[in-house]
């Protein structure tokens, strides 16, 4: 990450030493009219100097840096922590909705994962001028099941019910079914709105399978019946950092910081 409180310095500090410098050099050869001839063209030839400094140096500035604030759209604390570990070499200050003091009832009624995490990236960015604002969309796709519960995970039977009901049903529903026709994916959208309106989205997947039983007490949702060929067991059998490394919001938050950096943010 750039520094820009370093480039900043370098833009005044430069013109300001071939200021001092001039004057140091032409004062004693003219006297105090002449002095004061010096020091109206030094400073012309200053604001010269940054007006050329910050059109065509500044402009290349990153925007992400130790003054940047990067305001993730969640609620989820499970979440907020997962993405803290993932972006924890930027030199951002990284904020959840809550903790920027943003409340807002968001609908997502996207057709896509991609859509709904713009569709809330938006929402957050308008109440938040000056940040990057980043959303994410998730769910689970389970191939049998024609690829639901899908953009309706967190719904699934009713927004209510608990993950042990929700999982007991899509075990139900794929009873005597064998392993390789349980095949699912944890997919995963992030979007990033910048504060000049331009908009990233990126979108990764985790492979897996619905397991025969509930298993493991790690995770959040769905990952107690979501097996990797990897480890052999769910997802909810992992350490955290087992997860974050294989898992679909880790695979699409590291997609969207090299996307952000290719852009030299
Ligand atoms: P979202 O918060 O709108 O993205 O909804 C995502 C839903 O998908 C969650 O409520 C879970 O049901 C499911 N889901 C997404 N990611 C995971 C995961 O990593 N493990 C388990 N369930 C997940």
């Amino acid at each position: 990450p750039h520094d820009k409180n370093k480039e900043f310095m370098l833009s005044t500090t430069i013109p300001a030493i071939v200021s001092v410098g001039l004057n140091v050099l032409f004062l004693p050869h003219f006297g105090f009219i002449g002095a004061a001839i010096v020091s109206v063209l030094t400073e012309s030839l200053v604001w010269l100097i940054q007006l050329y400094y910050t059109r065509h140096y500044l402009r290349e500035v990153p925007i992400i840096g130790s003054m940047t604030k990067i305001i993730f759209a969640t609620g989820n604390a499970g979440k907020m922590r997962e993405i803290r570990d993932i972006m924890a070499d930027l030199d951002v200050e990284l904020l959840s909705m809550k903790e920027a003091g943003i409340k807002l009832d968001i609908v997502e009624d996207g057709k896509t994962f991609e859509e709904n995490a713009l569709i809330k990236a938006r929402a957050v960015s308008k109440e938040a001028p000056g940040a990057i604002v980043m959303a994410d969309d998730s769910g689970l796709e389970v191939d049998y099941l024609h690829k639901k519960p899908g953009i309706y995970s967190a719904r699934f039977i009713g927004e209510d019910i608990s993950y042990d009901i929700k999982n007991q049903a899509i075990l139900d529903l794929l009873a005597g079914v064998p392993k390789e026709k349980r095949t699912a994916r944890f997919v995963c959208s992030i979007a990033a709105v910048l504060p000049d309106g331009r908009e990233f989205v990126t979108r990764e997947t985790m492979e897996g399978y619905i397991g025969g039983k509930i298993a493991g007490e790690n995770g959040f949702g769905y990952d107690p019946i979501f097996c990797v060929e990897k480890y052999g067991c769910t997802t909810a059998e992992l350490s955290e950092e087992q997860k974050n490394e294989i898992s679909h919001r880790g695979k699409a938050l590291r997609a969207m910081k090299e996307k952000l950096a290719k852009e030299n943010l």
